[in-house]
């Protein structure tokens, strides 16, 4: 059986009024603010009004260690959804927003696959209500302001050279990494080195989705750092006036974008923070509507378990409070196989010679991955449920090799063939995740707010990695000494390093131990709510590769998207 393209698929889904999508989650027209047929925005006084309503059941989705491909958790986040619905359940997904910089770039759309996908995929990836470019705006207003503070006098003394507010932009552009701004004559601003990261990457993204209410998105906001004084002080939005005028260009960008599945199952999307240096997970607020419309909401966690859902945990669940009930592992037969080392997989190319044949071995040799990620998950204390996420090359054999190791392991496991099959193919996903709901949750979080920073990095090193020993460059360790005494050291820490292994080396697979962590670089985003220790090369800006997907995307002669897979 051959599948059409997702944009096919897409095309000839039927949709539901967004009215009706809603009124299955019990959300009432008056709280949609329609942006076109298929999309609308939820109001934030859905929060208030639905308050008393029982809070639902709490899923995230997760991974093993992906290969450059994607393993599928979009795809299963989306077909378990449906499947939930399938079974009677009221349920509703929440997902981050694509950033157009990938889309164009390598990566295509991120709207799920096959016959589990947000619709219409054109909108999911492209703009949608604007809120990436609200970002943007508010983001580069507050850099602006900077500029303009040093041009009028500097009344609070900003170093110039320590200035660590750059300007963001929605797109993969390597050359505006590294720039000089304030050209020209004395009038044209004060020529300083500066650079763009891509807008998924700004704090302003992260605060987006850690905000728990438009209050607290104005409090974030105002404590974000833009750099220090020349006393070594920092100096945040809120000393700079900038967060009140910040707070408005994201009034709207706060309210939760609501969608549906190609079998009309409601998704909420919104925020979309990068997961190399921020939490990369959708935002609470949506979740926060979503628990109160749903007796089951499925949400999304970028990358492996090891950072997507130790981040949902100790970021977003520390900063909304909520606690989860199940976390869903995803699994494929190609991303164990890469993991036994013997087959080298690489984006945009196809799959190495020999790793399609049938070999429950190569699957066993690399289940050390699987095996740790369970444990990633447990040591929070949360039911792990492996899905299966079914390839037409995979065998049964190899499927049944990874149920032994997961069954092994005490999780619950199911074979998901959603891609294929849509909620359908999920059905017995479904089934164990409800199981696993029903078990009481014993969520806590790997570390307190108390301990030192060192500590918070080291237990996560240790404790998640498998690392045996962290070790710190000189300038981070003076960070992590300066953060402490400005009062930073409660914050928790995001680890930014490579998606690709459980270690800092893309080129570790399977499950390395004795191997040491090394931080290079230690950033805070105080206004997000987190420290961030950089290991290895971390880049927020993107460059395009040599034919970026964008040379594919184009317009028919019905003035329809092409290219956009
Ligand atoms: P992730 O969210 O983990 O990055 P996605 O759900 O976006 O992964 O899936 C990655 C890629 O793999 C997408 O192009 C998706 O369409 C494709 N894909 C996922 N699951 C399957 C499957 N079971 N069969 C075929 N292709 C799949
Ligand atoms: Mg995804």
């Amino acid at each position: 059986m051959t599948i059409p393209s997702d944009l096919e698929i897409s095309r000839a889904s039927i949709p539901a009024q967004l009215t009706d999508v809603g009124r299955e989650l019990g959300l009432d027209e008056h709280l949609l603010e329609p942006y076109g047929r298929h999309v609308a925005k939820v109001s934030l006084s859905a929060m208030d009004e639905l308050a008393d309503r029982p809070r639902g059941k709490y899923v995230v989705v997760s991974a093993i260690t992906p290969t450059p491909l994607g393993e599928g958790k979009t795809t299963t986040t989306v077909g378990l959804g449906q499947a939930l619905r399938q079974r009677g359940h009221r349920a509703a997904i929440a997902i981050r927003q694509p950033s157009m910089g990938p889309t164009f770039g390598i990566k295509g759309g991120a709207a799920g696959g096959g016959y589990s996908q947000v619709v219409p995929m054109e909108a999911l990836n492209l703009h949608l209500t604007g809120d990436m470019h609200a970002v943007t705006a508010a983001h580069n207003m507050l850099a602006a302001m900077v500029d303009n503070h040093i041009h009028h006098g500097n009344a609070l003394g900003i170093d110039p050279a320590r200035i660590t507010w750059r300007r963001v932009m929605d797109v993969n552009d390597r050359e505006l990494r590294n720039i000089v701004t304030g050209l020209g004559a004395r009038v044209d601003g004060t020529p300083r080195q500066a650079g763009f990261d891509i807008t998924a990457a700004s704090e302003v993204m992260a605060v987006l989705a850690l905000a728990t209410s438009l209050a607290d998105l104005r409090r974030r906001l105002g404590r974000i750092v833009v750099g220090y004084d020349t006393d070594g002080q920092p100096v945040n939005a809120e000393q700079l006036q900038a967060a009140g005028a910040m707070a408005v260009l994201l009034r709207e960008a706060l309210k939760p974008n609501l969608m549906q599945t190609v079998e009309n199952a409601p998704v909420f999307v919104h925020a979309g923070p990068f997961g190399n240096i921020a939490h990369g997970n959708s935002s609470i607020v949506a979740d926060r509507i979503a628990l109160r419309c749903a007796d089951i909401v499925v949400t999304e966690a970028g990358f492996g378990a090891d950072m997507g859902a130790e981040r949902f945990f100790n970021i977003k669940c520390r900063a909304s409070g909520l606690v989860p009930d199940a976390a869903v592992l995803v699994a494929t037969v190609r991303a164990l196989k890469a993991h036994s080392g013997r087959y080298k997989v690489v984006a945009g190319k196809d799959l190495p010679d020999g790793m399609v044949a049938e070999s429950p071995e190569d699957v066993l040799t690399g289940a050390d991955n699987l095996r740790k990620q369970i444990d990633n998950l447990r040591v929070h204390g949360v039911s792990p449920v492996v899905a299966i996420n079914a390839f037409p090359t995979d065998h049964a054999s190899e499927h049944d090799a990874i149920r032994r190791v997961a069954e092994e392991a005490g999780a619950h496991v199911a074979v998901t063939k959603h891609f294929s099959d849509g909620g359908k193919g999920a059905l017995d996903l479904a089934d164990a995740v409800a199981a696993a709901t029903r078990e009481p949750s014993r969520f806590e979080m790997l570390y307190d707010d108390g301990d030192d920073l060192r500590t918070k990095i080291e237990t996560i090193a240790t404790k998640v990695y498998g690392a045996s020993d962290v070790t710190y460059q000189p300038a981070a360790s003076r960070a992590l000494d300066e953060y402490t005494r400005l009062g930073f050291g409660n914050l928790p820490v995001c680890i930014a390093k490579t998606h690709l292994s459980l270690s800092s080396d893309p080129a570790l697979l399977g499950a390395p131990t004795g191997w040491t962590l090394p931080v290079r670089e230690v950033r805070a985003s105080v206004g997000a709510g987190f420290v961030y220790a950089i290991c290895g090369d971390m880049r927020t800006m993107p460059g395009l590769g040599s034919h970026p997907a964008a040379e594919r995307i184009d317009l028919d002669e019905n003035g329809e998207v092409v290219g956009l897979s």
